[in-house]
């Protein structure tokens, strides 16, 4: 039986063309520097981000946890949204590997009012930690794939650049961002020091991340990732991936977008389901079924006898995330299941 399956688009399998890359791959020790593949999709990675240089992780969580290293000394303090993916979702890394604490803020739709992150930031005082970073994620994945608008952004830097504080963006799917916004994705990347994005969700790469920034700054995450156990040697198979992802993949992503509004806008006609449409911009649409009277797991217990998986846990929220091999039929069927489950 095939699913369809909408937990979500890290379960993109490498397309035809990235396994014939695969194949031909022409790979090297990247240890050594001597992955001509590798060394070809960091250099792509840096030139689309409109930053110095780029370094291919193994994973966004990777990526993530050497920016915090690589950013911040142990004892300081950084500061992140509350439902951000590095402080819930990485099994507490940056308290372990950084030695950091965090200052959570609450952001609507997950984006942090500059004014909550100047409050928020420590003044020079014998008993305070030292702010040395600032964390966002676009698009932020708890508050739906939420996009943060360029002028919020932008005074997030300004604010940021007052303190000398750098700025850290978990850009997992910046590529979803820069499309729905319609602009290059450099427009986003500008506004921040250092950003990781994943090859391997949305883009359909089988493994990896990118972590973008200054040389200088490159050159002390790559110390980090040997430390980390990154240091991969023919990496170049993988890389091959990447680069299609980056010249093919970052391209379609409007037709996840499409698909997930359709997807929304038939759950939210559903009585027993509550869903802000406002929160659906790109490819994740989280819905909340407490009129159900059954939690996530059950709802998604019972979509699976009909052949489609959804990520749902003890709460009452419900995430579905479009992706490629994802289509508009495989929607219209879900939506189809789910009134006729919802209705009886
Ligand atoms: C998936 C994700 C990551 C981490 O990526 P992995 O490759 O799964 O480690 C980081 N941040 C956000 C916002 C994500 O959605």
């Amino acid at each position: 039986m095939s699913f369809i399956d909408l937990r979500s688009d890290t379960v993109t399998l490498p397309t035809p063309e990235m396994r014939e890359a695969m194949y031909k791959a022409e790979v090297g020790d990247d240890v050594y520097g001597e992955d001509p593949t590798v060394n070809r999709l960091e250099e792509m990675a840096a030139e689309i981000m409109g930053k110095e240089a780029a370094l291919f992780v193994t994973s966004g969580t990777q990526g993530n946890q050497i920016a915090v290293m690589t950013h911040t000394q142990p004892g300081d303090e950084i500061i992140l949204e509350e439902r951000s993916h590095i402080i819930t979702y990485e099994v507490g890394g940056i308290g372990r590997l950084s030695g950091v604490q965090a200052k959570t803020i609450y952001g609507k739709y997950g984006f942090m009012s500059p004014e909550d992150i100047e409050a928020s930031i420590r003044e020079e005082n014998i008993h305070y930690p030292r702010t040395s970073l600032i964390c966002i994620e676009n698009t932020h994945n708890r508050a739906g794939g939420t996009v943060m608008p360029l002028n919020l952004l932008k005074k997030t830097k300004e604010v940021a650049e007052k303190y000398g504080i750098p700025v850290h963006m978990d850009g997992a799917r910046i590529f979803n961002a820069a499309t729905y916004l319609g602009v290059d994705v450099k427009e986003i990347a500008k506004y921040a020091d250092s950003i990781m994005f994943c090859l391997s969700k949305g883009l359909c790469a089988p493994v990896g991340s990118m972590l973008v920034g200054t040389k200088k700054f490159i050159d002390k995450a790559r110390k980090f990732r040997k430390m980390l156990g990154g240091g991969l040697r023919q990496a170049g198979f993988l890389a091959a991936c990447g680069i299609i992802a980056l010249e093919k993949m970052t391209k379609r992503l409007k037709e996840d977008h499409e698909n997930a509004r359709i997807l929304a806008e038939g759950l939210a006609k559903i009585p027993a389901i509550a869903l802000d449409l406002n929160t659906v911009q790109t490819n994740i649409v989280i819905c909340d079924i407490s009129g159900l009277k059954m939690n996530g797991n059950e709802f998604s217990k019972m979509l699976l006898k009909n052949g489609i998986k959804v990520n749902g846990s003890n709460n009452s929220y419900v995430r579905f995330v479009t992706h490629y091999g994802i289509s508009k039929e495989d929607i219209l069927y879900t939506l189809e299941v789910i009134e006729k489950l919802t209705t009886i």
